[in-house]
């Protein structure tokens, strides 16, 4: 599972700590010193991942994560609070304020990639290495591999994907512009019948184990994901 983090920290020698064992760990971090650079580094490109440090300078993270969660861009990135302050009111202080997780200083490495992988696994389950297995279709992320009533199915890297994050949110209709934020990247120039096109790729290559009914269509909506038989 590698996410785009993105760390704000102002304490030079702690982020430099951080971001190493992220990066370690296989993630790309991208580092902020304060709440403006972070908010100027969102809106140039949405990381998978947001660890706020509570003090900074200027606005605190208290602040910026009230106001990445007040943004319909920016409202379901997962959040983690990094602060040394453990009293219990600050802690619901950041829930409220809307942070997913709260790791209080000092914390293990392990930790904190524990808590990654938790909230990502909860806000975004395609960032995760997780099998995924629903109505015959079973998709490893780890290797890569699909197989359909254990018939190996091969995919492109858009179709995989599209794939993987449709399975991970099943019975719910995704608009074409939902998709493309998702399964295409942010600010990515993208026309939605693109969609339409990889969808038919990914059901041609459903085809032949049948499963390609899983994939539907809703009308004059988008698409949705359904292993459920009525
Ligand atoms: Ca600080």
């Amino acid at each position: 599972m590698a996410a785009t983090i993105l760390l704000v920290e102002d304490e030079p020698a702690i982020q430099e700590l951080i971001a190493f064992n992220l990066q370690h760990a296989g993630h790309l971090v991208v580092r902020s010193n304060d709440a403006e650079q972070a908010l100027s580094l969102v809106r140039h490109a949405l990381p998978d991942v947001v660890l706020l440090d509570w003090m900074l300078p200027g606005a605190s993270g208290v602040e910026l994560a009230r106001r990445l969660r007040a943004d319909p861009r920016t409202r379901t990135i997962p959040i983690i609070m990094l602060t040394a302050r453990a009293e219990e009111g600050d802690k619901v202080l950041g829930l409220e304020a809307g942070a997913d997780d709260y790791v209080t200083k000092p914390f293990s490495p392990r930790e904190l990639l524990a808590r990654i992988k938790a909230v990502l696994r909860r806000r975004a389950p395609q960032m995760t290495d997780d099998v995924v297995e629903a109505g015959g279709l079973r998709l490893d992320p780890q290797t890569h591999r699909v197989t359909g009533l254990d018939q190996t199915i091969s995919l492109g890297p858009t179709e995989f994907r599209l794939l993987h994050f449709l399975m991970t949110h099943p019975e719910r209709v995704h608009t074409r512009s939902h998709l493309l934020d998702q399964v295409w990247g942010d600010h990515v120039f993208v026309e939605e019948r693109t969609v339409d096109v990889h969808i038919r790729r990914l059901r041609a290559a459903l085809e032949p184990s049948r499963l390609d009914t899983l994939v539907q269509t809703v009308r004059g909506t988008g698409y949705r994901f359904s292993a459920s038989t009525d």
